[in-house]
C-alpha cells in the first residue's frame, strides 16, 4: 500500500492546479458531514454510490487508514482514488487487493463488466474456479490494447485514403494493410472497443504519465 500511496501522491504533486482542485472537490464530496475527515460510514456510502462494490470492505478501509485513526485523510483518499482509477483488482482466489502485477481472464476482461483477476500466487497455484481458461497478465493486456487500437486506427485511415498507384507501395497505406492482415489472422474479428473502466483508467493513467514525463515505476 505504501508504494501505491507514493504513486498517488506523485501524481497529485505533479498535476496541474485544476486537477488538484478537482481532487480536493473529490475529497469534499466524500466528506458528507463536512468535518474534514472521512469516516468508515462515509467511505462505504461513497463506494456504494459510485458503484465500487468490490472496494466496500472494512479491511480495505483499514488498509487505507495508514495512521489507524479510524478515518481517512486527504492522502488516504488520493490513494483510494488512484487504486480505483487504475483498476487495481481484488484477487478472486484469496480476496486480497492486488497492488502489483496480476493475471486477468481475457474473455471476462473484454466482455464482462466484472473482470476476473488473480494474484500471481493464486494463478500459478490454480487456487481458483472459473469457467474460462485463458489468462494474461495486466502488462500484456495493456500492450494488446495498444496494438489493437493502432491497427484499428490504421485500418480506418486506410479505408479513408484515396486509391494510389502501385508505385507508392512503400507508403504508409501498404504498411497499414500488412499490419491489418497480421491482426486479422491472429485475433479474428475481436471487438476492438473495450469499454470497461479498468482499461479506461489505465490508459488515462498512462496518458498522465506521458504528459508529465514522469516514470511512476522508478
Ligand atoms: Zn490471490
Ligand atoms: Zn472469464
Amino acid at each position: 500500500m505504501d508504494k501505491l500511496r507514493k504513486i498517488a501522491m506523485d501524481y497529485y504533486e505533479l498535476a496541474p492546479d485544476k486537477v488538484k482542485d478537482l481532487a480536493e472537490e473529490f475529497y469534499d464530496a466524500m466528506d458528507y458531514d463536512g468535518d474534514g475527515k472521512i469516516s468508515p460510514k462515509e467511505f462505504m456510502a461513497f463506494m456504494r454510490e459510485q458503484g465500487f462494490e468490490q472496494y466496500r470492505d472494512r479491511d480495505f478501509f483499514e488498509e487505507l487508514d495508514r495512521k489507524g485513526r479510524g478515518r481517512l485523510d486527504f492522502k488516504d483518499v488520493m490513494t483510494l482514488y488512484y487504486i480505483t482509477k487504475s483498476g487495481r483488482p481484488f484477487c478472486e482466489g484469496c480476496g486480497e487487493l492486488v497492488t502489483s502485477m496480476y493475471f486477468t481472464c481475457v474473455r471476462c476482461f473484454q466482455n464482462s463488466s466484472t473482470p476476473f483477476s488473480l494474484c500471481p500466487a493464486c494463478y500459478i497455484n490454480g487456487d481458483f474456479e472459473h469457467r474460462h481458461r485463458f489468462f494474461v497478465d495486466n502488462y500484456t493486456m495493456l500492450e494488446t490494447q495498444r496494438i489493437e487500437n493502432l491497427v484499428a486506427r490504421q485500418e480506418s485511415e486506410y479505408e479513408q485514403a484515396p486509391s494510389r498507384s502501385s508505385s507508392s507501395s512503400s507508403s504508409s497505406y501498404s504498411q497499414s494493410r500488412e499490419i491489418v492482415a497480421v491482426s486479422q489472422g491472429s485475433s479474428k474479428k475481436q471487438n476492438l472497443v473495450y469499454s470497461f473502466k479498468a482499461l479506461d483508467a489505465a490508459l488515462k493513467v498512462a496518458t498522465i504519465a506521458s504528459t508529465t514525463g514522469t516514470c511512476t515505476i522508478c
